[in-house]
């Protein structure tokens, strides 16, 4: 059936043959502005959620909004953190936790758009660091934050074994770390984090997935879009 289409489709030229071959793939469901409308309309759960409204206090450092990422290019137009409403209830749980310990969480990135994900492999073509546009990434779903830590007195962020986004070995999450303070401050991020359902990544100490997140399909709607 499939030649036959295919033969079909070279008679009558080219549009039909890429009809053809879009639906032979299996692809990517990636939901635009209106079908994550319509999903949420159904399940409310799928609502992404600004972080920056919901959670008090909460601080962004939204490095793909500057030049300032492993790209060296501006990737979002806006400096904005969503997640969806099970992750940004959870974290908002955590920033209560941190800040009485006299901390605040810091976002670097929240929900990613899919065409920053398409981008991000455009520069950098390897799937060991970033994710491969045939699956997305967990931050496509907004279930995935990238952050660490400030210390609410100095308003400095904490030192942390790397800095973001450091594709070196020291920033693995059980990687060894000889200053005790280092060390005493990415345990505190991993085990507190954990306590509310977030799973730090093996490879990035700043990485972490939210467990409730099932059936959430990659979206790719740009901030501007949401408010
Ligand atoms: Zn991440």
């Amino acid at each position: 059936m499939k030649l036959v289409l295919v033969t079909i489709a070279f008679c009558l030229g080219f549009p039909f043959l890429s009809l053809v071959s879009q639906s032979s793939e299996t692809k990517l469901n990636v939901l635009d502005r209106k079908a994550y409308e319509f999903s949420i309309q159904k399940t409310p759960n799928k609502e992404l959620i600004n972080l920056e409204k919901k959670i008090p206090g909460i601080l962004l450092d939204i490095k793909y909004a500057t030049p300032d990422n492993f790209t060296k290019q501006i990737i979002y137009k806006e400096a904005k953190a969503y997640a969806r409403k099970p992750v940004a209830e959870a974290l908002g749980e955590a920033q209560k936790e941190f800040s009485k310990l006299g901390y605040s969480i810091k976002i670097f990135d929240a929900y990613r758009p899919y065409a920053a994900t398409v981008k991000f492999f455009e520069i950098i073509g390897d799937t060991r660091y970033v994710a491969s546009p045939k699956t997305g990434s967990r931050h496509n779903k907004g279930c995935a934050i990238d952050l660490s830590l400030v210390d609410l007195k100095t308003k400095q962020t904490i030192p942390m074994p790397t800095e973001y986004d450091s594709f070196r070995k020291e920033a693995w999450a059980e990687a060894p770390v000889s200053d005790p303070e280092i060390l005493k401050n990415r345990t505190l991020l991993i085990s507190i984090l954990a306590k509310y359902g977030f799973r730090v990544n093996k490879t990035e100490w700043w990485h972490y997935d939210f467990s409730g997140c099932s059936g959430f399909e990659v979206l790719d709607i740009p901030f501007e879009d949401l408010e």
